[in-house]
């Protein structure tokens, strides 16, 4: 297996879940205002289980798609929540795409950002202009595979792509929740960004370059 990708996802790994640390109560004060509050706390322990998985995977030998199938595993078995859930299966569909056996090729990579995207629809059901994770994570997807497509270089394509996504997430404070916890107090979200659409930003800006170097 790919053990070089494999300690490249596993950085990733980490630096997701210092950034989350970091960001926890700026999360959970987005989440407070239509929602329960807890979004900060659910992606600091989601991404702190899946880190210490993935570590565990890694030390045993793992390729890089086996480290993220047991990251996504774990980050939805301890996160709690609804986004936790998401996240998890979305992280295990991306490392059943990347698979173990070698470097993902700019074009694989944009396919397994798809391949959470379309995980997380799936589960969640979430359309465009829902006010949710997916208001970020789609037109991430897409202006990945779009320049991927176009010959941009994979770690200026990652760059553009959160890039997007960040705009994208904070164009959610003009919505109202569709979906989720936040609906019944839909009125009130308006004027500020979907939790999950933020941290789902913050994320991938914040990997990209262990997953393009
Ligand atoms: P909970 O709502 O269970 O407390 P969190 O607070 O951790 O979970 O996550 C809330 C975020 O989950 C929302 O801001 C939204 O981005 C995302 N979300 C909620 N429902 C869905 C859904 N059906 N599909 C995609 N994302 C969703
Ligand atoms: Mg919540
Ligand atoms: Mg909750």
């Amino acid at each position: 297996p790919s053990r070089e990708y494999a300690a490249k996802c596993l950085s990733a790994l980490d630096t997701t879940a210092t950034l989350l640390r970091s960001a926890e109560s700026m999360l959970g004060d987005l989440d407070a205002i239509a929602g329960d509050g807890d979004h900060g706390r659910g992606m600091v322990r989601g991404s702190a289980a899946s880190f210490e998985a993935a570590n565990l995977a890694y030390s045993s030998g793992a390729g890089a798609g086996s480290v993220l199938i047991a990251a996504g595993d774990a980050w939805a078995d301890k996160a709690g929540g609804t986004s936790g859930v998401l996240w998890g299966a979305g992280l295990r569909a991306f490392g059943e795409r990347i698979g173990d056996a070698e470097i993902p090729t700019p074009e694989v990579l944009a396919q397994s950002v798809r391949a959470f995207a379309d995980r997380i629809a799936s589960l969640g059901k979430a359309e465009i202009g829902d006010k949710t994770m997916m208001d970020s994570l789609l037109p991430f997807a897409s202006s990945l595979e779009e320049r991927v497509a176009g010959g941009t270089p994979v770690e200026q394509a990652w760059e553009a792509a959160a890039d997007d996504a960040r705009e994208a997430a904070a164009a959610t404070a003009d919505l109202r929740p569709l979906k989720g916890r936040a609906r019944p107090l839909a009125e009130k979200s308006l004027g500020t960004p979907d939790p999950g659409a933020t941290s789902l930003a913050m994320v991938f800006a914040a990997v990209g370059p262990h997953f393009t170097e």
